[in-house]
């Protein structure tokens, strides 16, 4: 079966190629972290693309940008398809510009083809998904969906000092034209295409993923408390050593909740050690986890057997553990799941159920609104690289599978009504 193509897909690629210029490094990838001013550039070039097709451009409080193409009745809950614009210090072309982009060029065809929506559209660019200037990330869709509080996002400061309420004010400030849209408005759905970020649809030559949920993950922060003491004079068996505590804490955990099955997913990913000195038994070993699985009565039993396990091989340290993250896994909305599904199969796309294994902006409008997924592949399935790559090929037919969800969505009067 020919493939079936319904946006421009030159035209998606030379903008997606356009945005890539901003914040581009010499070896290829993109340095556009939250609220900097290569973000500010994307955003002006973005606004531009689509206040050209028409679309208005507005914020909100949390620094979401909303591209808006206006609906046959204003009052309805709008449409949500987008992604994000910023990226890692070394990060891709592709991971969320992609997503944008496909959502705009998905609204411009839509608009070229005369359909008029029964409800406003809006391409979203949510705030600070990646979390590397600012800490922890996706802070817009949390803001947005009540997740996280507006107050507590705005204190939080990346490594120079400055905050994110500051840089807010500036990225506003820099933009007056903009208007301003409520924080967290009720929409009908949210709709989100991104490079998958793994191996699984290039290794099943699959074009088109049908995201069906994104794996729950827990964090810790575990503290290990001994005493301090002189490596050559205090006797072996009087010492209270974290470092032997936290060694014994380690390897059990490796071999009990790292070996739970073969979807877990156990990282310590960090530790540090005090005083760190070559000749002073160590008082205190501070070591972080990092938890993921896509079954939530298997996470949960998992981070309950780290606790026990750490209590049972810390002493005669003292041990505490913080719970940080704790966001279990979601199931997509499943009557857009079988949209997107169809739609690939409509276009002479192979398409397949996954997991996302990485966490999106998504994993919180779903829990305002039906939200989905689409996935497309990524060269080696390496992502949050200089080198990250998609096929051209594969963003025109994700965008275009996108489009054909969109537009069944934007063209009913109730997008959910059966047989809609
Ligand atoms: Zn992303």
């Amino acid at each position: 079966m020919a493939f079936v193509s319904l946006i421009n897909a030159d035209r998606l690629w030379t903008r997606l190629m356009a945005l890539a210029e901003i914040g581009a490094t010499p070896a290829g990838g993109v340095n556009r972290q939250a609220l900097s001013d290569d973000e500010i550039a994307a955003w002006r070039r973005v606004i531009g693309w689509a206040q050209e097709a028409g679309l208005t451009a507005a914020t909100d409080e949390a620094g979401n940008l909303f591209l808006t193409l206006a609906g046959r009745d204003r009052a309805a809950p709008p449409l949500l398809v987008g992604s994000h614009l910023d990226s890692q210090p070394t990060g891709g072309k592709f991971d969320g510009a992609a997503g944008v982009m496909a959502a705009l060029e998905a609204v411009v065809w839509f608009i070229e083809g005369g359909y008029m929506p029964t409800r406003d559209v809006i391409v979203v660019a949510w705030m600070n998904e990646e979390g590397s200037r600012f800490a922890p990330g996706m802070m817009g869709s949390e803001a947005f969906s009540g997740a996280r509080g507006i107050e507590a996002i705005r204190a939080v400061r990346d490594t120079s000092g400055i905050s994110v309420g500051e840089a807010l004010d500036r990225l506003l400030a820099s933009l007056p034209d903009l208007s301003r849209k409520p924080l967290g408005f009720t929409a009908a759905a949210y709709l989100e295409l991104h490079i998958e970020q793994g191996p699984l649809l290039e290794t099943a030559e699959c074009v088109i993923g049908v995201v069906t949920g994104i794996q729950g993950k827990k964090t810790f922060q575990v503290v290990v408390k001994g005493d301090e003491g002189h490596a050559g004079t205090l006797p072996q068996q009087a010492r209270r050593d974290a470092v032997a505590a936290f060694a014994r804490m380690a390897a059990a955990l490796h071999a009990e909740i790292g070996a739970i099955d073969a979807e877990i997913k156990f990282t310590v990913g960090r530790v540090t050690i005090e005083p760190n000195a070559p000749s002073v038994v160590p008082s205190r070993v501070t070591f972080s986890i990092d938890l993921r699985h896509p079954d939530n009565l298997v996470l949960d039993a998992a981070g309950a057997g780290i606790e026990a396990l750490c209590h049972r091989y810390a002493p005669p340290c003292a041990v505490a553990i913080t719970p940080l993250v704790d966001a279990p896994s979601n199931d997509f909305d499943s009557r857009l799941r079988e949209r997107i599904a169809r739609a690939a199969h409509d276009q002479g796309q192979p398409s397949m159920a996954i997991l996302s294994a990485a966490g999106h902006d998504a994993r919180h409008l779903a829990k305002v609104c039906p939200a989905a997924m689409i996935f497309i592949p990524c060269r080696d399935g390496a992502s949050h690289v200089e080198h990250e790559w998609a096929d051209p090929g594969h963003v025109a037919a994700g965008a275009s599978v996108l489009a054909q969800v969109l537009r069944d969505l934007a063209l009913a009067d109730q997008p959910f009504a059966a047989g809609a």
